[in-house]
């Protein structure tokens, strides 16, 4: 456990899914992970980068500059599937809306929809896959720290589990047998893309880049 945290960090997401990842990574890690306040009033920034790593500097660096002299992480996170070339990766959250495909439901269900509708001529193939998460931490406008982690997956066709968010239901750990949907959020942070990610950057954060946080 990194106990020796004693600060808090802001989370700058309102992503209910994400806000419940990084709850339980809290207890995970023994860190003090918190939403950012107010958040809904502050304008969200267009995440126009090509990469995991720019979306979520420029996020970390935008909300950072918001809420002064406050340690901020910002994450940008999405699915690579080989099968795509690697989509829907940075445009994960918005695969669907990008694509114009209309069907009823929640944005996770469009995209989880939209992204079966991609992959079923190659229905019965082994389809691999990975989550890649990317965590940027910023102080006042500077990116003090990245840090990458990813999860290797398979997808399948027809969802299982309610537990997660997003791709969830559909990303299948041949590991366990089971789908990111059917484990529960702690074994999820130990695992998972964004747990990795934030576990290499809390172990870092031990180092000179703390130190370059707490000076005023
Ligand atoms: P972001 O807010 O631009 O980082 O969007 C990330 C998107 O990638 C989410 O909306 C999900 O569609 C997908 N994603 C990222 N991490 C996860 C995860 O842990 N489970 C399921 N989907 C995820």
């Amino acid at each position: 456990m990194l106990t020796f945290m004693s600060q808090n960090f802001y989370i700058a997401t309102s992503n209910p899914g994400k806000l419940r990842d990084f709850a339980v990574a809290a207890e995970v890690f023994g860190v003090a992970i918190v939403p950012l306040p107010r958040l809904k009033n502050i304008p969200a920034p267009e995440e126009h980068g090509t990469t995991f790593a720019e979306n979520a500097c420029l996020k970390a660096i935008y909300y950072s500059r918001s809420f002064w002299n406050h340690l901020v992480i910002a994450d940008d996170s999405g699915l690579e599937v080989d099968a795509l070339g690697g989509l829907p990766g940075v445009r994960s959250a918005r695969y669907a809306d990008d694509a114009g495909f209309g069907a009823p439901g929640s944005t996770d269900e469009r995209n989880n929809l939209y992204l079966v509708k991609q992959l079923a001529a190659c229905a019965g193939e082994k389809l691999s896959a990975r989550y890649r998460c990317v965590i940027a931490l910023a102080r006042n406008g500077d990116v003090l720290l990245t840090a990458e982690g990813t999860v290797e997956g398979e997808i399948l066709l027809s969802p299982r589990g309610t537990g997660g968010f997003g791709y969830d239901p559909l990303f299948y750990l041949p590991g366990l047998g089971k789908t990111m949907a059917e484990i529960d959020l702690a074994q999820k942070q130990k695992l998972s893309h964004r747990g990795n990610a934030l576990r290499s950057l809390l172990e870092r954060y031990a180092g000179p880049a703390r130190e370059k946080a707490q000076r005023p």
